[in-house]
């Protein structure tokens, strides 16, 4: 009989029992690629940003709880209104988030405007605020990024926030100039180029594969700079291959269960071997089990944001 690796956690019911226990009570869990395996296997969908906010939008259930980090769960509030929508720890942010506040934002466009005679179009990447949702044209994730980008007239000036290396990225590929916000993501930022290159050495044939939010040094030294649903394309397609993966070091569970035909090494941090994105670690099993049997805590979008987050939102729905 194979080892249950969860084995060790003596107070919550197994992940299945957990993902029935919650069917039964109208309660859809649904939890990112960056949670860890036991909040996977106990989910009734895992996925990125983009995914998860299609599975809450095209379901609608009367209850989500949501294992990712807080902005994900204020994009299910917003997206399933009549859904309440709860987490296992409220405290489980972002720092990419975090660097744009949305009274920074909109003192930016003001000056960007007085400055270019016209507001430019500002897109955001969908990890920030239902607050600075609501102060954005329009809404991407790492998978749509190019799509979103290459929508807009070629004409019109753009704005991208937060994250500085995901826009250096795009305007890379798409040849736009966008003006880009200066933030980042602390755990792909950590990635070292430096014991990337000694990885590749001792792993000759390898193929390196890199989330684009890392910066450019780390994505000149990959073969590929994939969002993590094209990461899964690629390696699901892979026969026995090696890949290094860039990105937070979760990833590589979902990997190992549905493309167990290739091996995965995780590429180092600058100052040790830890990639895990340390929000997202909040949430544990003991604390899921919780939230679903106490329906909290919950996230609440304000009334006054949800319509401009709302048609951002929808915009980049529309888009792809
Ligand atoms: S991995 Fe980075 S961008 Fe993703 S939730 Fe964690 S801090 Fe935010």
């Amino acid at each position: 009989m194979p080892m249950n690796p969860f084995s060790h956690l003596t107070d919550v019911p197994e992940a299945s029992e957990i993902c029935d226990w919650a069917t039964e009570r109208g309660i859809m869990i649904l939890a990112h690629s960056y949670q860890d395996g036991f909040l996977q296997e106990a989910a009734h969908f895992v996925g990125d940003s983009l995914e998860l906010a299609r599975k809450a939008a095209e379901a609608q259930p009367e209850a989500i709880c949501f294992c990712g980090v807080h902005f994900m769960a204020e994009t299910a509030n917003i997206l399933c209104p009549d859904a309440e929508v709860f987490v296992p720890d409220l405290e489980a942010g972002c720092s990419l988030a975090d660097s744009c506040k949305a009274v920074d934002l909109i003192r930016y466009q003001d000056h960007l405007e007085q400055k270019l005679g016209a507001r430019p179009t500002t897109i955001a990447y969908v990890n920030c605020s239902a607050e600075v949702k609501a102060a954005v044209d329009v809404i991407c994730t790492s998978g749509n990024a190019r799509a979103v980008v290459d929508s807009i007239p070629e004409e019109d000036p753009i704005l991208f926030v937060p994250d500085m290396h995901l826009g250096g990225w795009l305007n890379e590929v798409t040849g736009r100039e966008m003006i880009l916000w200066n933030g980042a993501c602390e755990v792909h930022e950590l990635f070292s180029v430096d014991t990337l290159l000694v990885l590749q050495e001792e792993n000759p044939g390898a193929i390196t594969i890199c989330h684009p939010e890392c910066p450019k040094r780390v994505r000149d030294a990959s073969d590929e700079v994939l969002g993590t649903a094209g990461m899964l394309k690629l390696v699901k397609a892979s026969e026995g291959k090696t890949f290094i993966v860039g990105t937070e070091g979760n990833m590589i569970y979902r990997f190992e269960k549905e493309a167990p035909q290739n091996t995965y090494i995780p590429a180092p941090g600058a100052s040790c071997a830890c990639n895990l994105c340390p929000y997202m670690q909040l949430n544990t099993p003991e604390k899921l089990w919780a939230a679903l049997q106490e329906r909290g805590p919950q996230v609440v979008v304000p009334a006054e944001l949800r319509p401009g987050a709302e048609a951002s939102l929808r915009k980049m729905l529309e888009i792809v």
